[in-house]
């Protein structure tokens, strides 16, 4: 064994470590972590998995569909990350997905934990809802009626599109004034950066 590491690979190294704890600690899962952290070897993520959650990580498939983004109140949540991502997105150069997503997700996160609010979304869903948008199935479409920008299928014409907002099923009650708080806070970020 005798490669030399340089530093910069050293220093490179430290930061995929610290990005994919920051991660872990966020709730991301074994799937989200592999895809995101190429030179880090399953072993050495699996071993940081064990050493920030105290225990092995979930095994599985990720389960998740499209649809699930468009039920109401995952639909409310994760229309308020998706505000959120696209902020950063359009503000923050040089920040590549992970940290966008790790800013995102936890802006995301603490807007609701403020309001009294289970999240709808973990880290993972977050992570995928992001592969969805990036391959064109899933965008972020306006509301007809409150001009907010929701996550709608990519196909669906957007001339007719209401939000779970304007238009709540009758048993939304709470979560649906936390969730206009929370699109306003990001309809707010956007307006800043206008
Ligand atoms: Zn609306």
């Amino acid at each position: 064994m005798s490669t030399t590491t340089s530093p910069k690979r050293l220093a490179d190294d430290a930061a995929d470590v610290l990005r994919a704890v920051k991660l872990i600690q966020l709730g991301a899962r074994m799937q989200v972590l592999e895809s995101e952290f190429p030179k880090l070897s399953r072993e050495r993520l699996i071993r940081l998995y064990r050493e920030v959650k105290g225990a092995s990580p979930p095994k599985g498939m990720l389960p998740f569909s499209e649809d699930w983004y468009l039920t109401w109140a995952p639909n409310i949540h994760t229309s308020m990350f998706a505000n959120v991502y696209a902020f950063l997105e359009a503000n923050s150069e040089g920040m590549d997905r992970v940290d966008l997503l790790t800013r995102a997700y936890a802006l995301y996160a603490e807007h609701f934990q403020m309001n009294g609010e289970p999240l709808q979304m973990d880290l993972t869903r977050a992570w995928t809802f992001i592969r969805f948008k990036d391959a064109g199935i899933l965008r972020l479409a306006g509301c007809t009626r409150c001009r907010g920008k929701f996550v709608a299928h990519a196909h669906e014409p957007s001339h007719s599109m209401v939000c779970g907002i304007c238009q709540p099923p009758s048993r939304a009650g709470k979560t649906k004034a936390a969730a206009k708080a929370a699109l306003e806070r990001s309809a707010a970020l956007q307006a800043q950066a206008a």
